[in-house]
């Protein structure tokens, strides 16, 4: 069959049962941005919304053939990144980004679930930073996952983080969103940076709500707003208030 000519995002991540985060919150956000998807899975994941019981990693040339399948099948406009679970997957998929470097990547840098479960394995912190993230037009860590990034002993405040966040940029990165949204505080702010630009902020209320999966969510809206061709900074802006109301839809449900 002929390629699929309308833009897709092919989703790079792992399952969870629950339906709260992961492929499934992935999908979900970015079909409803309007844009289709593509998938490689690259675990499945046993979960309740309070705990991850069981985890099942692909085999990475599993990952790596699901990728160049799903490229080879459609117009991909965007790749969104998520769990990647082990070190030899990190490998497969930074292969695979190599081999199509006109696509935008999108990496949300998923280490662990909120119940505490590791979701990416001991070691592949530095793999994903020296292999993976200079390879993605945009990283999006929240403040424990950039301080774990850069080696840093404890996640700082959102100003101290622009000093963390620079750190990554000197390692690699291209851009990198970090994400408030766990801080304290009346406003979630995101701040984005880029090499030799002024950080620019993104600034929403702070709803009473808490929702599993929004940094999937985030994520995703963003890398479907680049499969869309907005440029990055409306991207960001546009997945930021995705989130928002969402969150705020959920709150008045
Ligand atoms: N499970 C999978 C497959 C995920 O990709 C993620 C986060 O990206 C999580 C679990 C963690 O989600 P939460 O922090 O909402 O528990």
């Amino acid at each position: 069959m002929a390629l699929r000519r309308e833009p897709h995002v092919l989703v790079v991540g792992g399952s969870d049962s629950s339906g709260g985060a992961g492929i499934a919150r992935d999908i979900e956000t970015i079909s409803a941005v309007g844009v289709r998807t593509c998938l490689a899975v690259t675990a499945l994941t046993v979960q309740t919304h309070e705990a991850v019981k069981k985890l099942h990693h692909s085999p990475p040339s599993l990952v790596a053939d699901q990728m160049r399948a799903a490229l080879q099948a459609n117009e991909v406009a965007a790749i969104k990144i998520g769990m990647l679970a082990t070190a030899e997957i990190i490998a497969a998929v930074a292969a695979v980004l190599r081999e199509n470097p006109q696509v935008p990547a999108v990496l949300d840098p998923v280490l662990a679930s909120t119940s505490g479960r590791a979701l990416l394995e001991a070691g592949a912190i530095a793999a994903m930073k020296r292999d993976l993230v200079p390879l993605c037009c945009l990283v999006t860590p929240n403040l424990i996952e950039l301080a774990l990034l850069i080696g840093a002993e404890q996640a700082v405040d959102e100003d101290e983080a622009v000093w963390q966040g620079q750190e990554l940029l000197a390692a690699g990165a291209q851009a990198i969103l970090i994400k408030g949204g766990h801080a304290k505080g009346l406003r979630s702010t995101d701040i984005l940076l880029r090499s030799g630009q002024e950080p620019i902020r993104f600034d929403a209320p702070r709803l009473a709500v808490s929702m599993r999966g929004t940094g999937c969510m985030l994520a995703s809206a963003i890398a479907a707003h680049l499969a869309n061709a907005s440029p990055l900074e409306e991207s960001v802006r546009r997945g930021k208030l995705f989130v928002f109301e969402k969150l705020e839809t959920d709150r008045t449900n």
